[in-house]
C-alpha cells in the first residue's frame, strides 16, 4: 500500500499522464499511478544504483517495464527534451528538489505541472517557482507516521497570483493555499515550529554577547508566527 504522503502526490496527476518521477527509489509511486491508469507512463529516475535496482524490481514485479522505464542518472538529465508532460519530485529537502528543476530546467519545456513534496524548507521551491514563471496552483499538507508533510502543485503561469499584497514573505514561508485553509496539521507544524524557535531565542539571549542580527531575524519569524498560530 503506497504512503498516504505520496498518494496525496498521485492525486495530482491528471489520467493519461507521462510523467518523470525523479529520486523514485522503489518506483512506487509510478507503479501505483501506472496500476490505477492503464493509460499512463512514466520515467523513473535515480542517481543511485541500489535504489534503481530496486525500482527495477518493483516495476518487473508488476509487469509494468513496458509503461515505466528506469534510469539511472543526475536529475532531470534522464530524461530526453521534449518527453514527459508532468514531473515529480518527493521526499527530499526543498532545497535539492530546487537545484534538481534549476540544472535541468531545459527538460522542463513539454512540462505543464510540477509536484514536489518536499521533507523540509517548502519556502526555496515557492521562490524557485515564483522566479521561473510557475504559478502556485495548490497546496496540501498531512500528517503521517509522526511527520508532517507538504505537498506542492505548479503550472507554467501567473507567478504572483496566489500571493497577497504586503504578505509575500508570510506566504513564501507557510504557504499562500495552506494559510487560508488553515488545517489543523497546518496550526500543529506551525505551533511546534514557534516551540522550536522561542527555545532558540531564550538560549541565544543566554549568551554574554547575544547576535543582534540572529536575535532580529528570529523575532521577527516568531511575530510572524504569532500571528497565524491560534
Ligand atoms: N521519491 C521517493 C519517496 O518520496 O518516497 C524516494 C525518496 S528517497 C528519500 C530520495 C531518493 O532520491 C533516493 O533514492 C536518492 O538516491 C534519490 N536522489 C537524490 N538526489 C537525486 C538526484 N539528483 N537525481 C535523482 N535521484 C536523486
Amino acid at each position: 500500500q503506497l504512503s498516504k504522503r505520496l498518494e496525496k502526490v498521485a492525486d495530482y496527476l491528471p489520467e493519461g499522464a507521462y510523467f518523470a518521477d525523479i529520486g523514485s527509489d522503489h518506483a512506487y509511486l509510478p507503479c501505483y499511478v501506472c496500476l490505477n491508469d492503464p493509460t499512463a507512463k512514466a520515467v523513473a529516475g535515480e542517481v543511485n544504483q541500489g535504489p534503481l535496482d530496486s525500482a527495477r524490481e518493483e516495476v518487473a514485479s508488476h509487469q509494468l517495464q513496458n509503461r515505466i522505464d528506469t534510469r539511472l542518472g543526475n536529475g532531470l538529465a534522464v530524461l530526453e527534451k521534449d518527453e514527459v508532460n508532468q514531473v515529480t519530485v518527493a521526499g527530499m529537502g526543498g532545497p535539492l528538489i530546487r537545484d534538481i528543476l534549476e540544472q535541468g530546467k531545459d527538460k522542463l519545456t513539454s512540462v505543464n505541472r510540477i509536484i514536489v513534496q518536499p521533507n523540509i524548507d517548502a519556502r526555496s521551491l515557492r521562490r524557485w517557482f515564483i522566479n521561473n514563471k510557475y504559478k502556485l496552483c495548490a497546496e496540501e499538507i498531512l500528517e503521517e507516521n509522526g511527520h508532517i508533510y507538504e505537498v506542492l502543485v505548479a503550472e507554467p503561469g501567473n507567478p504572483g497570483e496566489p500571493y497577497s499584497e504586503g504578505q509575500l514573505e508570510k506566504e513564501l514561508w507557510l504557504g499562500p493555499y495552506l494559510l487560508q485553509t488553515n488545517s489543523a496539521v497546518f496550526q500543529k507544524k506551525w505551533r511546534e515550529e514557534l516551540g522550536k524557535k522561542q527555545y532558540v531565542l531564550g538560549q541565544i539571549m543566554q549568551a554574554a554577547t547575544p547576535d543582534e542580527e540572529k536575535v532580529k531575524q528570529i523575532q521577527s519569524d516568531i511575530d510572524m508566527l504569532k500571528e497565524v498560530v491560534q
